[in-house]
């Protein structure tokens, strides 16, 4: 089913993403994770790419096996850094051959194997958007920043350059995560402000593991506040305690975006089951009141 169609028609979405697998030899571990967090039928799942298309079978084959085996609808994502024309329409094919029905156009970031200026046709993702859109038959979102991308001069210039996306053809668009709701409903006036009015739909990030929070800055630069770094100092040490402080800390975020009229939520639980569980019981009966 396309994305727009499930966003139209839910008042109230929560989404998964799962990620495919790096090797062959990690395939079937890899796959069971992602049908686990399947299993628990939320609205959709995204599953990621890794830039240059280094999983692309993988994200192909977890995408499909979602929606075959669980009826879950499935977005693939797909990156077009050091992509030729010809290799997008190539993947796009297969994508279509796969029964996928929805793309996030993501540009992707230059994977350390790749050669420092690879020859491309694409430079931002708005032009994968726009080879997706000229294809046709797909549903297309794409990501966004309410900190800004850290390759962006400053963050006017990213919502301009976001406007850019969305005039190419993107239908929705994903966060990065964020951990101060402030930070996200701040974006979300001034990319409303500069025209954009395709649906937003904020990514939450469970922080269930101390060693998170460092990967968590490293990878978005996103901003830890206070009461998330003392929640972390405090039961970081105990397994346990410090992934039910992760799933409460989310919920908490996920509820606060609810009750400001905010009814799609994606959660990134990535391949951890228990974490999309977690959030799901503690939303049980908030979700029903929809
Ligand atoms: C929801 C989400 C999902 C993701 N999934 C994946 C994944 O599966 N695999 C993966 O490898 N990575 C993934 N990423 C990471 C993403 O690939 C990187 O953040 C990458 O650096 C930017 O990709 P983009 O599609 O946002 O790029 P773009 O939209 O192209 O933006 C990149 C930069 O270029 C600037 N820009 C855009 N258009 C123009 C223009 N016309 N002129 C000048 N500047 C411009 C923007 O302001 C920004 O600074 C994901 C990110 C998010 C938020």
């Amino acid at each position: 089913m396309k994305l727009n169609t499930v966003i139209e028609n839910e008042k109230l979405t929560i989404s998964f993403e799962v990620f495919p697998p790096k090797t062959d030899a990690d395939f079937e571990s890899v796959r069971q994770a992602a049908y686990d967090v399947a299993a628990l039928h939320p609205d959709y799942m995204s599953v990621t790419y890794g830039a240059g298309g280094s999983t692309s079978g993988h994200t192909l084959a977890i995408a499909q096996g979602i929606q075959k085996e669980y009826e879950v609808p499935t977005i693939a994502h797909l990156t077009c850094v050091g992509a030729t024309k010809q290799s997008i329409h190539n993947a796009l094919c297969e994508m279509k051959q796969a029964g996928v029905e929805n793309i996030l156009a993501l540009r992707g970031d230059r994977p350390a194997w790749m050669e420092q200026e690879p020859f491309t046709d694409y430079h931002y993702a708005s032009e994968l958007v726009e080879t997706i859109r000229e294809f046709g038959g797909f549903c297309v979102g794409g990501a966004c920043y309410p900190e800004g991308h850290p390759d962006a001069g400053n963050k006017r210039e990213d919502i301009q350059n976001l406007k850019k996306k969305v005039d190419a053809g993107c239908e929705f668009l994903t966060t990065q995560m964020f951990f101060d709701n402030n930070i996200f409903y701040n974006f979300l006036y001034h990319a409303r402000e500069a025209g954009i009015q395709v649906p937003i739909i904020p990514g939450i990030m469970p922080i269930t593991r101390k060693t998170q929070v460092k990967n968590a800055v490293k990878l978005s630069g996103c901003h830890m506040p206070e009461r998330f770094i003392n929640i972390v100092d405090h039961f970081g040490s105990d397994k346990a305690a410090m992934q039910q402080a992760g799933i409460i800390y989310a919920t908490d975020q996920i509820i606060d975006l609810l009750a400001n009229g905010i009814t799609h939520i994606h959660v990134y639980s990535m391949n951890n089951a228990d974490v999309a569980r977690g959030i799901l019981n503690n939303l049980a009966e908030i979700r029903k009141a929809y």
